[in-house]
């Protein structure tokens, strides 16, 4: 029987995208850029870290200018997306 969530985007595959895009070099310090972070527990469906030295705390979505948004991850993601094709073209 097809439901409303079989049209739907999965959150959760396009969080696994949105990380390999955001994390493609390794989960980096949003203050420091150090690389030295360890997962911190979870906000929601993202995956939070903590980065000891500056006491730093950010999630898969914290940073991005999606930070404060209600946007479906699949708009993230395409805005992400055509975002980095304009900072390599
Ligand atoms: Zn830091």
């Amino acid at each position: 029987m097809l439901t409303l969530d079989s049209f739907l985007p999965k959150e959760e595959e396009c969080l696994n995208t949105l990380r390999e895009i955001r994390w493609s070099n390794g989960v980096t310090c949003l203050s420091c850029s150090s690389k030295n972070v360890i997962k911190y527990g979870r906000y929601g469906i993202y995956q939070k870290y903590r980065r000891e030295n500056c006491g730093s705390v950010f999630n898969d979505k914290g940073g991005t200018i999606f930070h404060r948004s209600r946007m479906p991850l699949r708009m993230v993601l395409h805005s992400l997306h055509d975002s980095i094709q304009g900072i390599h073209s």
